[in-house]
């Protein structure tokens, strides 16, 4: 891990102690409600929003929240079901749609900063012959900070395995505003996939490109520039009834788990309009992802979507249903679910989840990266 610079103060810095008037371009007091993908919740007023536009500025923010003693909550696309990036009441929202840079500096690969959607990317690198190895599915979904915080599996993976196999280097920002060049031999890596903002900030990431078939331009070196993701990343596009739930299982788990997944739609007909069960499964890769699943090897990804079913009680069939994949968790172990994203009670207590192995880890890490707390805080 290399070391930057512990913080960078300039013109972005101002020594107000109300952070409605830090930098009037920088802060802003927002009352309006802030919602998410999944609706389950809202933004509590007031609180602040704050839009930095580099590793630099996003290290000033963070050291100036903690003098002022305020939380941070990040937010990205809002493209999770979970509330995750709803600020609380006198939360500063750390927008990160102004990390919207790219640079093409070494050859396979491209620098991008954590603000841009994955199709946004995915659709530059095309233009050059080149594509993003793994992907979301469902259009344009979550920035590559999201993408990151909540893990990244989707199309691709079943070659190339889940996100984590396919960036080379993350820029992160700590809850100190330390500012962390991490590569992937690091071993510190694999935890930012999956740890939902809570280890640090992703500021940037250094992602490995594959060749296009037949395709045989040349790399763009040194072409850079900015992506305009602010108008669509201000919109949740979200049909309000939709879910998906996922379950992670080793391979050889394939057949009981379709089985209990099948009996588990059976008892909620009438909670839910289910559609097919979904299947992908995971590549072996070099890195494992603790937080997401965390055994080495391929694995399967399978789940339960549909859609809510309309008249009334949401959130209890909602949370019904994800009470029931807990419910499956707690009789099946080895088996894991996508918390990091998908709807969870807020009570949910993730470090319980993670077990006696990971969670104890995670917590130490987060401890020692975000000694303050000023990070996405536990409610
Ligand atoms: C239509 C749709 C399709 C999807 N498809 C897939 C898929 O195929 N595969 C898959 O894996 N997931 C998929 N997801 C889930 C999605 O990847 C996650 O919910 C992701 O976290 C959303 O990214 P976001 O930028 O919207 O983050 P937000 O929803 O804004 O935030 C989610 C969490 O990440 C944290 N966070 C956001 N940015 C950063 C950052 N830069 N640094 C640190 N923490 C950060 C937030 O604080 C919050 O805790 C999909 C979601 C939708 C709505």
């Amino acid at each position: 891990m290399r070391f930057l610079a512990t913080c960078v103060w300039g013109a972005f810095l101002c020594s107000c102690s109300d952070p409605g008037t830090l930098g009037a371009s920088q802060m802003e007091r927002r009352e309006l409600g802030m919602i998410d993908y999944g609706r389950t919740g809202e933004s509590v007023a007031p609180y602040y929003v704050v839009r930095p536009a580099s590793a630099a500025e996003l290290s000033v923010v963070v050291v100036e929240a903690h003098r002022l003693k305020k939380k941070l909550r990040i937010r990205g696309r809002g493209h999770s079901m979970n509330q995750s990036s709803l600020p609380r009441k006198g939360e500063i929202s750390l927008d990160t749609s102004g990390l919207n840079y790219y640079e093409f500096d070494s050859p396979g690969t491209v620098r991008v900063g954590a603000g841009v959607p994955m199709t946004d990317i995915d659709e530059l690198v095309r233009g050059y012959g080149m594509s993003l190895p793994v992907l979301n599915d469902g259009g344009r979904g979550p920035s590559l900070g999201g993408y990151v915080a909540a893990g990244g599996i989707g199309r691709g993976a079943t070659v190339h395995g889940g996100f984590w196999a396919n960036v080379l280097q993350l820029v992160v920002v700590s809850g100190s505003g330390e500012i962390l060049v991490i590569d992937r031999t690091d071993p510190l890596f694999p935890w930012f996939f999956g740890s939902m903002g809570r280890l640090g900030v992703v500021a940037e990431a250094r992602l490995q490109l594959v060749a296009e078939n037949q395709v045989t331009q040349p790399y763009p070196v040194g072409a850079s520039g900015r992506i305009d993701v602010r108008s669509a990343s201000a919109r949740v596009d979200a049909d309000e009834n939709l879910f998906w739930l996922t379950v992670f299982a080793p391979v050889v788990d394939r057949k009981r788990l379709r089985e209990r997944l099948e009996s588990l739609m059976a008892r909620h007909s009438e909670s839910a309009n289910f559609t097919e069960i979904y299947e992908y499964r995971i590549a072996s890769a070099d890195v494992v992802a603790p937080l997401v699943y965390p055994e080495p090897g391929e694995f399967a990804a399978m789940g339960v979507w549909g859609s809510v079913r309309p008249g009334g009680e949401r959130f209890r069939k909602l949370f019904a249903l994800s009470d029931a994949i807990d419910h499956l968790l707690r009789e099946e172990p080895g088996w894991r679910r996508y918390v990091q994203t998908e709807a969870v009670r807020p009570s949910f207590d993730h470090l319980e989840y993670f077990g006696p192995r990971v969670g104890p880890v995670f917590a130490l890490l987060e401890s020692s990266l975000d000694p303050h707390q000023v990070l996405n805080p536990r409610n």
